[in-house]
């Protein structure tokens, strides 16, 4: 095993995973970084558990991100960690997740490596991941997919302009991060694109959370079960006939103690 570090470097920016929501999803090298974090810069709800490891005396700011309210523009958040790590400060950049996945995480690096600052990346466990294991639906599975494809329902200008004849071939599962709002489109497409209505759909809100919800459908009533059910962000939404597996194997009971 590789001895952890003692201390981490001072003047760094540690771009983190913090996982999906269960805190015990963290990796130990999250963990230790946000215990010796000067400043932890923050943006995702679910952030509480983890920032309850930091130092008291750490600071944390809060940059938030939810969904179009942005408390800091992306801008600022970038020209922000270069300021704290040029005082000389140990910052950790906390992100949902997987720094890497639908989440900025390039973007940010790029302006500290534009100004020299130091900075490390640290992947931590991906929605997908989260919600498919906390869920009972196994991403991949040899009767039924073997592939598996992270897309972002996010509609920029109100339409998804992805592969749609690529994401509807059989034998795949779909995840789509970011899209609730245009589950409507995303099934129409799909199915427009050859998949059949009753292929299976599913929705996990708050994936390995207490709060989790799943949902499972097919493509032609996959949107109207998240209007009535009233699910909202953050939620996946897993297309494929995984999906099927479910009622078999979910273990997690959200509301267990
Ligand atoms: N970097 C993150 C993704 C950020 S994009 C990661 O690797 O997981 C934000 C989207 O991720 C949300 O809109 C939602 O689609 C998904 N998401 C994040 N956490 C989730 C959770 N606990 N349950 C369900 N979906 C989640």
């Amino acid at each position: 095993m590789i001895p952890p570090r003692a201390s981490s470097l001072p003047g760094t920016v540690y771009l983190v995973g913090s996982g999906p929501g269960d805190p015990e999803l963290m990796t130990l090298k999250a963990a230790r970084l946000v215990r010796e974090a000067d400043v932890i810069v923050y943006d995702h709800l679910g952030a509480e558990n983890v920032l309850d490891l930091a130092r008291p005396e750490a600071e944390k700011i809060y940059a938030g991100k939810e969904a179009s309210n942005h408390a800091l523009p992306q801008e600022e958040i970038n020209v922000l960690l270069v300021r704290l790590a040029k005082e000389g400060k140990r910052v950790v950049r906390l992100k949902g997740g997987d720094p890497f996945i639908f989440g900025r995480g390039g973007e940010e690096i790029e302006t500290l490596a534009e100004h020299g600052v130091p900075f490390e990346v640290v992947p931590g466990v991906t929605a997908a991941s989260g919600c498919g294991s906390y869920a009972g639906i196994p991403l991949t599975h040899r009767d039924h997919s073997q592939i598996c494809v992270f897309a972002t329902g996010h509609l920029k200008d109100g339409s998804v302009n992805l592969d749609w004849k690529a994401l509807a071939r059989p034998n795949q599962t779909v995840v789509f991060y970011m899209g609730i709002g245009g589950a409507d489109e995303i099934c129409r497409q799909l199915m427009e694109n050859g998949l059949p209505a009753d292929h299976p759909a599913a929705v996990v809100q708050h994936g390995t959370s207490r709060r989790q919800r799943v949902l499972t459908a097919t493509l032609g009533t996959l949107a109207a079960e998240i209007d009535k059910s009233d699910i909202r962000p953050p939620a996946l939404i897993i297309i494929g006939t995984v999906v099927t597996l479910q009622s078999r194997l979910a273990w997690f009971k959200p509301n267990a103690s």
